[in-house]
């Protein structure tokens, strides 16, 4: 699933490869991946685009139409970028493509998605603030305004494990499942210690292992074509998708707690002062 330094590469490359462009096609290939009907959708056709932009893990291509195109790839969602766009005809239920978008220069791209379970979204809205799950959102980790006092009063008061803390939208935008994984792993902290619990210090580290993972990744993402982001995005965690392999920080065993449709990744020796934790999988199915 692309995470915010995922989309954000993906932001950088449609700014500056799709701005003073001219829509001249918009081909919906999945209506059920369409979200909203006012305005319609064919009222960015003919408009050129003037920007593209984050919110979370929304890209919002901005038009001169007052019109925007947004899109959430959701998991197993991506963009494919053309230079040349096929002439192919789309057949609906027969493709991985959910929405086809063509330019005036002959380029363009497909929004595509893996797999059966179908949640990628596409919206066009007037204002960005006009889609829910943007005006959801919390605070951008990576903004200026995000100090470390930001990020102390998100945790105050909330009995909740971390990991979930970090992946919750509407606290924290643009944090997933990778990067949550990759930021207590360089916080040195355990998924399941409980946000209103941290002691200072611990807020000073997963503070500082915010900013730096993230900042990290947006710079390893950037001025990457679409088709690089994914080995980029792999290539840059520790323990996140490599269960059984060695810790870089202390040569541990990096292990897995599964859950029903997901897992997170740990280092022990890093995080839980070596303790294993309980494959939640598993306990679910004895209990
Ligand atoms: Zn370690």
């Amino acid at each position: 699933m692309p995470e915010m330094p995922e989309v954000q590469g993906l932001v950088d490359f449609l700014g500056e490869r799709a701005t003073g462009l001219t829509v001249t096609k918009v081909s919906v290939a999945n209506i059920a991946a369409l979200k909203t009907y006012d305005p319609p959708i064919d009222a960015i056709t003919g408009a050129q685009v003037t920007g593209a932009f984050r919110h979370g893990k929304f890209i919002d291509l901005e038009t001169d139409a007052g019109a925007h195109l947004i899109f959430h790839l959701a998991k197993a969602g991506w963009l494919r970028w053309y230079e040349q766009l096929p002439a192919t005809v789309i057949r609906p239920g027969r493709t991985p493509i959910a929405l086809r978008v063509g330019f005036d220069d002959g380029s363009g791209f497909d929004l595509t998605e893996a797999g059966s379970k179908k949640s990628l979204a596409y919206y066009a809205a007037r204002s960005p603030a006009d889609v829910p799950g943007i005006a959801r959102l919390g605070p951008d980790p990576l903004d200026q305004s995000f100090t470390r006092e930001t990020l102390a009063g998100l945790l105050a008061g909330r009995r909740t494990q971390i990991k979930g803390v970090l992946r919750d939208q509407s606290i924290v935008a643009g944090i997933g499942n990778a990067y949550s994984d990759e930021i207590l792993h360089a916080a040195k902290m355990s998924p399941y210690a409980l946000a209103a619990g941290l002691t200072d210090a611990e807020i000073d580290r997963l503070y500082a292992a915010t900013r730096q993972t993230l900042t990290d990744a947006v710079a390893a993402a950037s001025g990457k074509p679409p088709a690089d982001l994914k080995d980029a995005k792999r290539r840059g965690m520790a323990v996140h998708g490599r269960r059984g392999e060695i810790c870089p920080v202390c040569g541990d065993e990096v292990r897995s707690v599964f859950f029903a449709d997901n897992s997170l990744e740990y280092c022990p020796t890093c995080q839980t002062g070596g303790k294993i934790l309980a494959d939640r999988r598993l306990s679910r199915l004895l209990k």
